[in-house]
C-alpha cells in the first residue's frame, strides 16, 4: 500500500528530516520507550482538545467516535450538506491525508484548524506579536492543500485554537519575514517535496546531534550511528544546517581536525557557504579536542568574576504547557566553603498565578536580604523569565531593580559568559548535564532532565504525593550544586 503524506510526518519534518526516514524505514523494535514528557504531552494535548470541545457554544459534527475509514465517508457527506463545523473529520487527496481537528465553513469552501495546548504563535512577548509556527503551518498547509485538491478550499488562511483560548489565523501567503520572503505556502511546498523524496526512498537522511534529540524514541539508536560516522554535528554548536554543508568536503571530526583550513578559506570567507574562517577555526579547534584520548577541558583566556564571600548558585524550573514558574532554587555557599552550602527552594505549591507571585516574590526577598553577593546561572533563561515575571508582578520589583540584579557586577551567565565563550571542552554540548558529568557530577536521580522536573511537577499536582514533592526539589539542588561544580573547575583550568 501506498505511503500517504500526513500533517504529523509533516510536523517532525520541520524538526528533524531523519526521523521521517527512521519512523518509515527503521525497525520498530530499536525505538526507545516514549519518554514520560512526550507522553505527558500527548495527555495534555488530548485533555485540552476534549475541554475545548466540551465547552463549544456553537452546533459541530462529532465524528471522533469513529472508525478512520468511516470518518471519511462522514466528512464527505458533512461538506456536501455545508455543515457549518466539523470536528475529527478525515480528508484526502492523492498521497495526502490529513486528520484536521477541525472543518469550518467559510466563503463556499471550507477552511481547517487544529487545537493546540500550546500557544499560537512563538515567540510573543510585550512588544512583538510572535510568529507562526512552522511545525504547525505545514499541518495546516497540509489540510489546506488537500481542500484545494477537492476543490472544497475556503481560502489559504487556516487556524489555530490555542493554549489561550485565542484564534489565531496563519496567512499561508504572507511572507514569513522581512529578511524571509517565502511564504509559509512555500515553505509547506519545500517540506511536501522532501517529505514525497523520503518515501519514495530518492533523498537519503542522516541523523543530526541536537537538543531535541533528547526526547525522541531514535535518540539511542541515532547517537550510536552518529558515533559509528564519527559525525560533524557531535561538535558542539555545530548542527545539522552547518554539516550538511559541510560534509561534501568534510566527512567527519576526524577529517576536520586534520584539515588545512587555509585551503578552504580566502580570508575571512570559506567555501563553506554561511561559514566564516572564524567559526571553522573554532570548529576545527573543538574537532582536535575530542579527537584527543584523554582531553581535558581549557581556559581559551582568563577569566574575571566578580567577588564576594557569599555566593549563590540559582536555577529556576518553569512549564511550558501552564507558562509558570514553578521553582526558584538556591544553593548559597559561604567564604567558598562547600561545608556551609544550604539549599533554598521557593515553589510554588499550586500552577496558579498566585502561588507564582507568592514563589517570586520570596525569591526576590530573599536575594535582597543576602546583598552582597554574586549570583550563578546557568543560560540567559533565568534573565528572560524573572523579567517576565517582574512584568506580570510589578509590584514585586522594578525593572530596573530585576536588570540591576543580572549586570556582571552582581552576577554571571557560567553558559554565556565562561563555558561558550572562555572554555573548550571535549564533549558533544554545553549543556549542563554533559559539562558537570563530564566533570564526575552525579544527580542524585537516575533521569534527571529539566523536562522530567515538568513531568514530576505535573504528577504532584495530581496526586500530592510529597515523594515526588522531594524529586523535584533534589534535582533542582542538584543543578545548582552542578554549578558550584562547574565554577570550582573552571577556576583552577589552565589557560592555553
Ligand atoms: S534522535 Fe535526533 S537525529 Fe535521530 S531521529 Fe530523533 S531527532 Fe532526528
Amino acid at each position: 500500500m501506498k505511503t500517504s503524506i500526513t500533517a504529523s510526518m509533516l510536523y517532525d519534518l520541520v524538526q528533524c528530516p531523519h526521523r521521517v526516514s527512521m519512523d518509515l524505514f527503521e525497525d520498530f523494535t530499536k525505538k526507545d520507550p516514549i519518554n514520560p514528557f512526550v507522553q505527558l504531552l500527548w495527555e495534555k494535548g488530548n485533555a485540552f482538545e476534549q475541554e475545548v470541545i466540551e465547552g463549544l457554544q456553537v452546533p459541530f459534527v462529532n465524528l471522533r467516535p469513529f472508525s478512520d475509514q468511516e470518518r471519511e465517508q462522514r466528512t464527505k457527506e458533512a461538506m456536501s450538506r455545508g455543515d457549518t463545523l466539523i470536528y475529527g473529520g478525515r480528508i484526502s487527496a492523492d498521497d495526502l491525508l490529513g486528520d484536521p481537528d477541525l472543518l469550518r465553513w467559510k466563503e463556499g469552501g471550507y477552511v481547517a484548524g487544529d487545537i493546540k495546548s500550546g500557544a499560537g504563535v512563538e515567540g510573543a512577548s510585550e512588544d512583538t506579536d510572535g510568529k507562526p509556527k512552522k511545525h504547525y503551518a505545514v499541518q495546516l498547509s497540509l489540510y489546506t492543500d488537500i481542500l484545494e485538491r477537492m476543490g472544497l478550499s475556503g481560502g489559504r488562511t487556516p487556524f489555530i485554537w490555542d493554549v489561550h483560548g485565542d484564534e489565531v489565523i496563519y496567512d499561508l501567503d504572507v511572507p514569513q519575514g522581512a529578511r524571509n520572503p517565502q511564504s509559509l505556502w512555500g515553505l509547506y511546498q519545500a517540506s511536501l517535496a522532501t517529505a514525497k523524496n523520503i518515501v519514495e526512498g530518492s533523498e537519503k537522511t542522516l541523523p543530526a546531534y541536537a537538543g531535541i534529540c533528547k526526547l525522541c524514541h531514535w535518540y539511542t539508536s541515532c547517537t550510536s550511528r552518529l558515533r559509528e560516522l564519527n559525525d560533524l554535528t557531535l561538535i558542539p554548536e555545530l548542527g545539522r544546517a552547518k554539516r550538511d554543508v559541510m560534509v561534501p568536503r568534510i566527512s567527519g571530526i576526524k577529517h576536520l581536525a586534520e584539515a588545512d583550513l587555509e585551503k578552504l578559506s580566502d580570508g575571512k570567507k570559506t567555501v563553506f557557504s554561511g561559514i566564516g574562517h572564524g567559526s571553522l577555526e573554532k570548529f576545527q579547534v573543538r574537532a582536535r579536542i575530542q579527537c584527543q584520548p584523554g582531553a581535558e577541558p581549557y581556559l581559551k583566556e582568563p577569566i574575571h568574576l566578580p567577588h564576594s564571600e557569599l555566593e549563590l548558585f540559582f536555577d529556576i524550573e518553569t512549564d511550558p504547557m501552564r507558562d509558570i514558574c514553578y521553582l526558584h532554587g538556591f544553593v548559597e555557599r559561604n567564604g567558598g566553603e562547600n561545608s556551609t552550602e544550604r539549599y533554598v527552594p521557593f515553589l510554588a505549591e499550586q500552577p496558579t498565578p498566585e502561588e507564582e507571585e507568592r514563589a517570586f516574590a520570596q525569591a526576590w526577598e530573599y536575594v535582597q536580604a543576602n546583598r552582597p553577593c554574586v549570583i550563578y546561572y546557568y543560560s540567559p533563561y533565568e534573565r528572560t523569565f524573572w523579567r517576565k515575571l517582574q512584568k506580570l508582578y510589578p509590584t514585586i520589583a522594578t525593572e530596573e531593580e530585576i536588570e540591576e540584579i543580572f549586570t556582571p557586577e552582581v552576577s554571571v551567565d557560567l553558559y554565556q559568559n565562561v563555558v561558550r565563550s572562555k572554555t573548550e571542552w571535549p564533549t558533544n554540548d554545553f549543556s549542563m548535564k554533559t559539562i558537570a558529568s563530564f566533570l564526575g557530577f552525579k544527580w542524585r536521580d537516575p533521569h534527571p532532565s529539566g523536562a522530567a522536573s515538568i513531568e514530576w511537577y505535573h504528577r504532584w499536582v495530581e496526586t500530592g504525593d510529597p515523594k515526588i514533592r522531594q524529586r523535584i526539589l533534589d534535582y533542582n539542588e542538584d543543578d545548582c550544586r552542578a554549578m558550584r561544580v562547574l565554577l570550582d573547575a573552571v577556576q583552577g583550568f589552565e589557560v592555553a
